[in-house]
């Protein structure tokens, strides 16, 4: 945590919010419309990595619409981006050629995809923080927090902004400006996925003390126009099967909303134990499938990206709040894994969070834990909405992609109908960091070439993602021990940073003839998935943020 070394600036306010996503918006509005009908005024700020609002957000999209209802009754008088609801909702086992289909019948009707709407979660996030703003909360994009400073009592005390105008090699630049410091009677930390002040904050607050590990997926996903002949407005599709081999979870979407556009996305769990796994080679190749193919076939691929995505669930939820603020949304992981939904619990624990800051600034509280928080989350339907899954990723995890989750649906019919589980609540036993087998004793994959129709190359793809990062900065992937990637890492796993990172950042260079190994990090390329700072087996690279305003780019994923 930071002492501060340099002269900083600093601003009050009452709530500081990290990160403009679902949970950070949904924060801030809640805050603002309780302090309208109370009379009263609250000063809430959101700062944002991303050059704009949406512009690092990437998700399905398919929404349960419950926590916008609660956020605004008359949402569906209001112009609101949920304009595709769903209309058709397929699940599909895929062999190499063929698919089995399973009808809807075989999932308890909370599994149904009935009733809720295909969007961009980009263009939700702009439109709520257009909400946001219209009530007066303060909106900051370009701006990353790199950490959080204390009182003298150790509870947080604000956030500290990355500073600006620092050269690769650490000197200032002209233009050099030294981060501001956001004091907030409390700050809330919306950063999403595996943020890094909530990382921080868990292990100095020892928030993960008594929860199992989190567990991670690595979605990867691109936005096609396709032929409007073969469009089905709102029909979604789910896949699970081929190209993955038995032991490696996941699977695919499909949806289909707007004027012609597709979004399809791979998701491969994080646990994963074959080290030449590339998660990006099997999105390319699953494309091919004549399930998948026949729709995209003729379109056009306009944008592409990935982030990683919590599966943990309730069981890896940690503890909420610490002295001075609370995580929210995915950063504590709220993600409901069968459903791939976690837009509606991000909205609706922003909107709790909210609730106890507002209640506690307007008691003249400030700094201390937000004890009503975490309870009002178990007490509420998110809670309800990961109960009855809880079971499906641990199963998964142990019993592999056939016999685990025919138990997994078993088990939610079960706590369906009976309220019960015969599993108990499973766990999850070890971190997705650390299983891996040595690359000598696991199966190689060849993987087809990209054939530049249906699937392409790595940084074609990165192109698209309207990555840019200014390049004379200090590297953002920030290794612990510079030796690791070529003593441990390459002859144990044949480095497998080479494959996880969907955006080329880690590669070994060799000379001609094979030796001198080199590991170089293009960290301009680096799409903020997060996926490193999950699966580096030894936990060596530590993501960092870069300057405010650097990263992708996406228009409307
Ligand atoms: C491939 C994929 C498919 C998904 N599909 C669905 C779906 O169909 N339906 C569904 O409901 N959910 C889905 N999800 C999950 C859903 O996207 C997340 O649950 C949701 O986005 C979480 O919202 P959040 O506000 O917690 O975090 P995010 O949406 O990740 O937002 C966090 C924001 O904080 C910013 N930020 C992070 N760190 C900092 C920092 N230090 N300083 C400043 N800003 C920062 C980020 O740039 C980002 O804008 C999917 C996720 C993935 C990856
Ligand atoms: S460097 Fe890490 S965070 Fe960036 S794209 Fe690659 S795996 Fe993702």
């Amino acid at each position: 945590m930071s002492e501060a070394e340099v002269e900083r600036e600093s601003m009050e306010y009452d709530v500081v919010i990290v990160g403009a996503g679902p949970a950070g918006l949904s924060a801030a509005i809640r805050i603002k419309q309780l302090a309208a009908e109370a009379g009263s005024d609250v000063s809430v700020a959101v700062l944002e990595k991303g050059a704009e609002v949406g512009a690092h957000i990437l998700s399905g999209a398919v929404i349960d619409p419950r926590a916008l209802e609660e956020l605004f009754p008359k949402w569906r008088e209001m112009d609101t981006p949920l304009k595709t609801p769903v209309t058709r909702d397929k699940f599909l086992f895929l062999g190499p050629a063929g698919s089995l289909g399973f009808p809807e019948i075989f999932f308890p009707p909370f599994m149904s995809n009935h009733g809720m709407y295909i969007a961009s979660l980009g263009n939700i996030c702009r439109w709520l923080n257009d909400q946001a703003e219209a009530l007066g909360v303060e909106v900051y994009p370009g701006i990353a927090v790199s950490d959080v400073v204390l009182n003298e009592d150790g509870s947080v005390k604000g956030v500290v902004t990355g500073d600006l105008g620092v050269a690769k090699d650490g000197s200032h630049k002209g233009g050099y400006t030294p981060g501001m410091e956001l004091h907030g009677k409390y700050t809330l930390i919306g950063e999403g996925v595996r943020g890094s002040v909530a990382k921080k904050l868990i292990a100095r607050f020892d928030l993960a003390n008594g929860r199992d590990p989190q567990k991670f997926g690595l979605g990867i996903k691109e936005l096609w126009e396709i032929d409007p002949a073969k469009h089905v407005p709102g029909m979604v599709v789910h896949t699970m099967g081929w190209p993955l081999s038995k032991g490696t979870g996941g699977g695919s979407f499909m949806y289909h909303f707007e004027e012609n556009l597709v979004s399809v996305g791979f998701v491969v769990h994080l646990n994963y134990s074959n080290p030449h796994i590339s998660p990006f080679d099997e999105m390319q190749r699953h494309k091919h499938h004549p399930e998948l193919a026949q729709y995209l076939e003729g379109g056009k691929r306009i944008s592409y990206g990935a982030r990683a995505i919590t599966e943990g669930g309730l069981q890896s939820v940690p503890k909420l709040s610490f002295p001075g603020g609370a995580l929210i949304g995915c950063s504590a992981g709220f993600v409901n894994l069968p459903r791939i939904k976690g837009t509606h619990n991000a909205m609706k624990t922003g909107m709790l969070a909210a609730e106890a800051a507002f209640a506690a600034v307007s008691g003249g509280r400030q700094h201390d834990e937000l004890e009503s928080y975490e309870p009002a989350v178990n007490a509420s339907w998110v809670h309800k909405d990961l109960h009855r899954v809880r079971n499906v990723k641990p199963l998964w995890t142990k019993f592999g992609n056939i016999i685990g989750l025919g138990l997994g649906g078993i088990d939610m019919w079960t706590n369906y109908l009976f309220g019960f589980s015969f599993f108990g609540t499973m766990h999850h036993t070890k971190p997705d960091h650390a299983s891996l087998t040595r690359a000598a004793d696991a199966k190689p994959i060849d993987y087809p070439k990209p054939d530049g129709k249906l699937s392409f190359d790595k940084l074609s793809s990165v192109f698209l993602s309207n990555t840019n990062h200014e390049e004379d900065q200090p590297v953002h992937l920030v290794l612990a021990d510079a030796s690791i990637p070529l003593d441990q890492n390459l002859p144990a796993f044949d480095e497998p940073a080479q494959r996880y990172c969907p955006a080329g950042v880690y590669e070994i260079t060799r000379d001609d003839d094979g030796s001198n190994p080199k590991f170089v990090i293009n960290a301009q390329n680096c799409v903020h998935c997060k996926t490193c700072d999950i699966k580096d087996p030894a936990q060596n690279i530590n993501w960092t943020v870069p300057e405010g305003g650097g990263g992708p780019v996406y228009p409307n994923m």
